[in-house]
């Protein structure tokens, strides 16, 4: 049903649709766990013969409903939430990679997630290639082995603010049989559906613009329901022969297209417990209902905020794919036509000094870590999340030193221009 409906409903009412005499809103279940009254049903929820709830660190309403209306939002077949996006991030490989497997990885993603997959995952065994999401075909090729098992980039990349080619990127991870797997954290459903251009899997910080207040940190797995697991059955044993710990079940079998998520969920939500709270889920569902008209906001924002930067004489680079002439401005138009998202990266004159000199000169738009929230703010990598790297090592990282990010609200523009341009003059 909410299939055929429009992103904005989706947004206001998909997920939780209460019957006669429930309560019109999403009623926050803070329950760790849920009744019954024979021990022969509550054995039947844990052999997965029956759908119901028993503890919330597998299943919760209130996450269950949140997580619904991100799949619908996506067009996907079923969702499971995570306490964080770097837990989705984790959980998405891991639930089909494991000791001596390998995937492929855009390098242009944001570095949480670089460190999750270059440095953590190789300690359990998971090795990574990290490719330039711009380079030919045939040298992404060359990068998969016989053990790789996925292919992953970011829709837009934080801070970089690279734009994936998504088809391209399917059609590579189609044709080494195994599944696209997008961050679609900055241009959320609402600007670009990866699963439209071929994605399988499609990751969420909901942390970011979903939540949309900074309240709440989360995260989000959707899954197509389109790759077929059974297809690579060699590739994917763990989808596709039996899992000993529930008893001897098949998740391919048994759950046909909900089978990624159903692994998720029963195994790795089961044994690695990463739950959200239900109610950061309550929290993460307001925001949602405001998601398509906060985007919109976002994107002619920013568009007016970059159009002022690249005048100004001061300013030594902009980079926002929605101004003609920037390199990623044509695969912006083909994958998020109605614009991509409000963040923003620039260069001053004069470096890391006159960066770090603007930025305290501020007065509304705040310096802060996050990004993509309601309040405009910024951030100066270099000085901040990337500290400890040498400038050497921030161009390798794709962070120019004088990389000023800037996360445009959802305030009028007028006023967000006039503070950066006092900090300018300061
Ligand atoms: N993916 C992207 C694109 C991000 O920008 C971030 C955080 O900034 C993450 C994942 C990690 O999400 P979280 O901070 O919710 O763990």
């Amino acid at each position: 049903m909410t299939k055929q409906l429009k992103h904005e409903t989706i947004c206001v009412q998909a997920g939780w649709t209460p019957t006669k005499g429930e309560p019109r809103v999403l009623p926050i279940y803070q329950s760790t766990t849920f009744k019954y009254d024979t021990s022969e049903q509550m054995a039947k929820l844990f052999d997965l013969e029956e759908a119901g709830y028993f503890y919330t660190r597998l299943q919760n309403p209130t996450n269950d409903a949140v997580a619904a209306k991100i799949a619908a939002l996506e067009g996907g077949v079923a969702a499971m939430l995570t306490s964080s996006g770097q837990a989705a991030n984790f959980y998405a490989i891991f639930n089909i990679c494991q000791a001596g497997d390998h995937f492929v990885c855009s390098s242009a993603i944001y570095g949480g997630t670089f460190n999750l997959f270059g440095v953590t995952m190789k300690k359990l065994g998971i090795e990574v290639t990290f490719i330039s999401p711009d380079a030919p075909e045939e040298e992404i090729d060359a990068a998969f082995r016989p053990n790789t098992k996925a292919l992953f980039g970011e829709t837009i990349s934080n801070p970089s603010m690279e734009i994936l080619d998504i088809e391209k990127f399917a059609r590579i991870a189609h044709k080494h049989g195994v599944p696209l797997i997008v961050d679609n954290t900055f241009p959320t459903p609402i600007n670009c559906r990866p699963f439209e251009w071929g994605a399988d899997i499609v990751v969420h910080s909901t942390t970011k613009y979903m939540d949309g207040h900074a309240t709440a940190v989360g995260g989000a797995i959707v899954d197509s329901g389109n790759f077929d697991w059974e297809a690579y059955a060699d590739k994917f044993p763990g989808l596709t022969t039996p899992d000993e710990s529930y008893h001897g079940l098949t998740y391919t079998r048994a759950f046909g297209k909900g089978a990624y998520i159903t692994k998720a969920t029963a195994q790795l939500m089961r044994d690695l417990g990463s739950i959200p709270s239900p109610q950061n889920s309550f929290l993460l569902n307001l925001g949602l209902e405001t998601l398509h008209l906060r985007m919109v906001q976002h994107c002619k924002n920013a568009q007016q905020v970059a159009e002022y930067l690249e005048k100004q004489e001061k300013v030594a680079w902009v980079n926002f794919s929605g101004l003609p002439g920037n390199k990623y401005y044509d695969l912006a138009q083909k994958y998020m036509p109605k614009g991509t998202c409000g963040v923003i990266s620039f260069g001053l004159k004069g470096g890391r000094d006159v960066s770090i000199r603007f930025m305290d000169s501020l007065q509304l738009v705040a310096i802060v870590t996050h990004v993509a929230d309601a309040r405009t703010c910024v951030l100066h990598p270099a000085s901040h999340t990337h500290r400890q790297l040498s400038d050497e090592q921030l161009v390798e990282a794709g962070v120019r030193p004088d990389l000023i990010r800037l996360s445009v609200g959802i305030e009028n523009a007028e006023d967000i221009i006039a503070d950066i341009e006092q900090a300018l003059n300061a």
